[in-house]
């Protein structure tokens, strides 16, 4: 039977193929260093974990409105006032939804008409295009700025036509682990007010930084068509509850709103009574950071000893994103060899866009000793491709 043509738009998540690819050597009886997943390593907070256990004793197991809890969105804009001093109504500007992956799409889905563009980062988040082009609209990628991949304000200028809809970036960066300053941000917004375009901007990173306490909001620049998407997964290692939540103005909000009427009817009830209690554990929240923070350093600092890679340190997310390409410029047959040959498994830097090649990301939401041993494997194979007797380049 014939599957639709609009599934086949979607490319797989080369994250979540990497990582099948490691799980089947796993099961032919190999043992693999885990360095793709983009997901803690820690457990949930216990008060999370507490809440929702009386949350399930005590019958809310039920529907909730569809833009999720009044209780979970008044917490969340009170959170939002703290971190990025914004005044957001939690009754008509909130809405939670089922992680910032399904708050992407019903945002996405509320503003784009078939063919509408939208800008979007090279390299950024893979999951980006697939959304967009199952919507009929069209990505249209802006290349960072090679050196740093810093966003060049003149380039994203340029890469707006009278087709553009909306420009989506994430901060911090997955995979770059590079951030928007508050002044990039305003800057954006001054190109985009003109135009009348809706900037949206994943920060679901945003409280993983290691030299302030969050990443500056595209919310601080006050703009009317700023759509802000965050979430539950990183920060409070909920990747399993499904939890995030958008802000953005009423109207957009009100489209969110009938969408998932329909589509989800609601987020779960369960793990939004869980993020209630989540948005309480600041203490365990920066330990986490903490630690990665430590990570952060011990990778950074291991691959620099490495013949060859160019690396820089990130400001925030979990990624370390070396340029490989002393080694290699293939990042998907590096990445291939290691897994097959060091078995270690990381993400080619391609799979994040064109500008991604000739890199890998390194996820370091791994243990200290785990990120050890698969960089002392690293290390060794390519010490290996090196050294050996023809010294030929490895691929
Ligand atoms: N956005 C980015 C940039 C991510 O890296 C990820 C997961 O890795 C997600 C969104 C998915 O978030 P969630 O678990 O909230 O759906």
């Amino acid at each position: 039977m014939k599957l639709s043509q609009r599934s086949g738009l979607v490319a797989p998540f080369e994250v979540m193929e990497v990582l099948a690819k490691a799980q089947a050597m796993e099961r032919a009886g190999e043992r693999v260093v885990h360095l793709e997943i983009g997901e803690p390593d820690f457990e949930t907070p216990g008060p999370a974990v507490e809440e929702a256990v009386k949350a399930i004793r005590e019958g809310h197991t039920r529907y909730t409105d569809s833009m999720g809890l009044a209780e979970l969105r008044g917490a969340i804009a009170t959170n939002l006032r703290g971190l990025c001093g914004v005044d957001i109504d939690p009754g008509a500007e909130i809405a939670v939804t089922s992680g910032v992956s399904g708050g992407l799409f019903l945002a996405l889905a509320s503003v784009l008409d078939p063919g509408d563009e939208v800008v979007l980062a090279d390299p950024t988040y893979p999951c980006y295009q697939n959304f967009i082009r199952f919507l009929d609209g069209a990505p249209r990628m802006v290349p960072l700025v090679e050196e740093g991949f810093g966003l060049d304000i003149d380039r994203l200028q340029e890469a707006l036509t009278p087709k553009s809809r909306a420009i989506l970036l994430n901060s911090p960066s997955n995979p770059t682990g590079m951030l928007l300053e508050k002044k990039e941000l305003r800057a954006i917004t001054e190109i985009t007010g003109e135009r009348g375009i809706y900037v949206l901007v994943d920060e679901i990173y945003s409280s993983l930084v290691y030299d302030r306490k969050r990443a500056p909001s595209i919310l601080e620049t006050g703009y009317e068509g700023a759509i802000m998407l965050d979430g539950f997964s990183k920060l409070y290692a909920m990747t399993g509850w499904r939890l995030g939540y958008m802000a953005a103005g009423a109207e957009v909000i009100e489209a969110v709103r009938r969408l998932q009427q329909n589509f989800y009817i609601c987020p779960s009830s369960i793990a939004q009574k869980a993020a209630i209690a989540a948005l309480q554990c600041r203490r365990e929240a920066e330990a986490m950071v903490r630690e990665f923070d430590r990570r952060r350093r011990f990778v950074a600092e291991r691959l620099r000893g490495m013949g060859g890679l160019r690396v820089r340190e990130p400001l925030g997310a979990y990624y370390v994103f070396p340029d490989v390409s002393a080694i290699s410029r293939d990042s998907f047959a590096l990445a291939s060899r290691l897994l097959e040959e060091a078995k270690v498994a990381v993400v080619p830097g391609r799979a994040f866009g064109e500008m991604g090649e000739g890199h890998l990301r390194f996820s370091y939401a791994a243990s200290i000793e785990a990120l050890e041993e698969g960089l002392d494997r690293v290390e060794k194979a390519i010490a290996g491709w090196s050294s050996g007797p023809s010294r030929t380049p490895p691929l």
